[in-house]
């Protein structure tokens, strides 16, 4: 599959498709054609990250082959790429046995460790030097997968090893596992293969993002965020993680009889699987002859761990003959023929020594625990996050104990656990605070909420926080105004709230130490540029309540001028797109209150306009004067992306669904929105790949 040659034909076939269903010539004689195509730039893209068509290319011929099955259910295949969500909730995950038991790794962590597997299998062999393969250690959740006859039958998870849970339904969510594989073509009926299933760093912080905006604490390490994700119920969520599957190893294979070894050496079946279309380690193993080398390797291994785009614990060091790992054989739970290289532990403990109450900047109070410093992965850490009450007492931790801390990647410090067996009987339990630790307020807590507030919007913590945030690259972007000047400049007296930052005492600041002429022209210049910043930018950087950017851009688009939220009531408010009644209390309460009235009134003296001059409308766009309105979960775009380039062609963006829209792009969950827009005749409702194919090519 992953030859040149079959490559270009397949380009050649997906170049015939696309023009047969630009002049609407396909047909059901086109599916499996149109299936072929597919798989292959599913294989391009996630297993190669190489695609060779555009998103919007491949949704389109995917939008055809998915009607063409609808209107001859008779030809759909169970590895056509429509098939993956297999409709509905799984209900249990029924036990399995595998075919060969998944065993552990002994483990090493050094190289005396390693020169001692080493002797030992050379003595049991009797050999004098050994051939190894080394490869990364995944650091996902392991699984084992089945192929007969060409097509994946079976994934489970690792469970006791002889036993484990049948998860096929999800793993068909995952796009770098193909349905089918070229089996026969290779001489094999049958194929048990092990891997491992990972989350990317990046789609991982994702993760933890959306659970921390839901007031969620987050997860410790990828790895518990893609065990977690197999064992959901809905294929759907499982699909949305964007799980990647990564295969290094054949259990088991049946051949059909022509071939009888299909490969002789581990390396071998590492390329056969690569072969076969799937993402096996065939670019990052390494073959060696001795041990010296290997060592060698892992010792440098190391410091690239970071530069990888997901995790891994460690390499794996495999005898590269497999007639020598027969002769090896193994114990109990591990193969004598491999062995893990640790990597240095991501995890340490120390001693929580106290915890702080900070307050951010809406009055949420957050507990940290400021631990006896110690080094993990290289950083030295010595605070973190204990994210709120629940979560100190979900895991008993206890002033004085024991703390196991774990960094994952680029993740920030996480503790796993205490440890109440290694208690001296001193320990204490954390008082949560009654009253604000900066303004004394007293703190409240919202039913069905994880954290306390303070809720005196004057409280000195909030305002430093909020000036801060204001002056953000996302919010009004003054830059050079961060977190350490703010702090500096209110330390001095010289920022009392978001006015102060439009006047300052420059002629003093001149004079603080680290201060040139330039910077303070440089910094001026940033704070004069940010009052012609969008409206939009302004409300977001006001700090309401969860009022994000979305809902900031909604606001923007509905009002002549800010002040005019003075006079809209809670159920105005929630006429507004995506605004409901906990948005709408807290935009309500801003608005009606004496002080932000005041700030903001100081504001537009200050020559800040709170006026919405509507942007002059780009003109020459392709979009000019069309109205847009999105909603649902666009499969490729963000919502603000789709918004900033309708407004960059020269369209705009409507609050809601009225007679005044032109276009409904709709992508997945569509609410109310798309049922009030099909009761409008002239509302065109169109996807993601629609709108795509509206903008002017680049
Ligand atoms: P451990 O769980 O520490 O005993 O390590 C053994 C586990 O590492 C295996 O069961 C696999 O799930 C996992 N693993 C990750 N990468 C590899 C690899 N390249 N080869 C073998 N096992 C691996
Ligand atoms: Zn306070």
């Amino acid at each position: 599959m992953n030859s040149n040659e079959s490559a270009k034909k397949l380009q050649q076939k997906t170049a015939e498709l696309i023009k047969k269903q630009g002049s609407g010539k396909i047909t059901a004689a086109d599916i499996s054609n149109l299936r072929e195509v597919l798989q292959f730039h599913e294989y391009r893209y996630y297993v190669l990250n190489d695609p060779l068509v555009t998103d919007t290319e491949y949704d389109h011929l995917y939008k055809s082959l998915e009607k063409l099955e609808r209107e001859n259910p008779a030809l759909i295949t169970a590895d056509s790429p429509t098939q993956r969500v297999a409709g509905g909730l799984t209900k249990d995950f029924p036990q399995v046995q595998h075919l060969v038991p998944m065993l552990s790794l002994d483990n090493s962590y050094n190289a005396e460790d390693l020169a001692d597997f080493d002797r030992k299998a050379r003595e049991s062999a009797e050999v004098d030097s050994i051939e190894y393969c080394v490869e990364p250690k995944f650091d996902g959740a392991s699984i084992s997968l089945v192929y007969e006859d060409d097509m994946l039958v079976r994934g489970a998870t690792r469970g006791d090893g002889v036993k484990g849970d049948d998860i096929t339904n999800n793993i068909r969510q995952i796009r770098s596992i193909p349905l089918s594989a070229p089996l026969k073509a290779h001489g094999i009926r049958q194929l048990e293969i092990r891997g491992e299933i990972m989350l990317t760093k990046a789609n991982f912080k994702k993760y933890n993002d959306s659970l921390a905006e839901q007031n969620l604490p987050p997860l410790a390490n990828p790895r518990n965020a893609a065990a977690g994700t197999l064992r959901l119920k809905d294929p759907k969520q499982v699909a949305a993680r964007k799980l990647e599957g990564f295969l290094y190893h054949i259990s088991f294979v049946t051949t059909t009889g022509k071939h009888k070894e299909p490969f002789h050496t581990h390396a071998e079946s590492i390329s056969l699987l690569w072969e076969l279309g799937f993402k096996s380690p065939e670019h990052e193993k390494k073959v060696f002859k001795g041990i010296d080398k290997v060592i060698a390797f892992c010792h440098d291994f190391e410091a690239k761990r970071d530069d990888l785009p997901y995790e891994i614990d460690g390499l794996v060091i495999k005898v590269n003959d497999l007639a020598l790992q027969d002769k090896l054989g193994m114990t109990s739970h591990h193969p004598r023929w491999a062995i893990a290289y640790k990597f240095k532990a991501r995890q340490g403990t120390s001693h929580l020594r106290s915890v702080e109450f900070q307050v951010g900047r809406t009055g949420n109070i957050t507990p940290v625990a400021k631990i006896d410093p110690v080094p993990i992965g290289g950083v030295m850490v010595s605070s973190i996050s204990l994210h709120n009450e629940d979560f100190i007492r979900e895991k008993d931790i206890r002033l004085g104990d024991q703390l196991l801390v774990e960094r994952a990647g680029d993740v920030i410090p996480y503790v796993v656990k205490s440890f109440p067996e290694l208690r001296k009987g001193t320990e204490k339990k954390i008082k949560f605070p009654e009253t604000c630790p900066v303004c004394d307020h007293t703190l409240n807590k919202t039913e069905g909420e994880a954290a306390w507030r303070c809720n005196n919007y004057n409280c000195e913590a909030q305002v430093v926080q909020r000036m801060i945030h204001f002056a953000s690259k996302d919010a009004m972007e003054i830059t050079g105004m961060g977190e350490a000047i703010v702090n500096r400049f209110h330390e001095q007296g010289w920022l009392k709230n978001i006015t102060s930052l439009y006047a300052l005492p420059w002629n003093e600041i001149e004079t603080l130490e680290g201060f040139g002429k330039k910077s303070v022209e440089k910094l001026k210049e940033a704070i004069e540029k940010s009052k012609s910043q969008p409206l939009y930018r302004l409300i977001y950087g006001l700090g309401i309540r969860y009022v994000g950017e979305t809902t900031a851009k909604t606001i923007a688009q509905k009002i002549g001028h800010l002040l005019e939220l003075e006079n809209y009531s809670i159920e105005q408010l929630q006429e507004m797109e995506d605004v409901g009644p906990k948005v709408a209390g807290s935009i309500h309460e801003f608005f009606h209150d004496a002080d932000s009235i005041r700030i903001l009134k100081e504001l537009e003296v200050l020559g800040l306009p709170l006026k919405n001059e509507k942007k002059e409308l780009a003109s020459g766009g392709n979009l000019t004067g069309l109205s847009f309105l999105f909603t649902g979960t666009l499969p490729t775009l963000k919502r603000s992306a789709a918004e900033a380039m309708v407004e960059a062609n020269g369209g705009y963006i409507l609050g809601g669904v009225s007679a005044k829209l032109n276009y409904l792009v709709v992508g997945e969950d569509a609410g109310s929105k798309l049922e009030k827009a099909k009761k409008i005749n002239s509302v065109k409702i169109i996807s993601e790949a629609e709108f795509l194919a509206m903008l002017p090519s680049k």
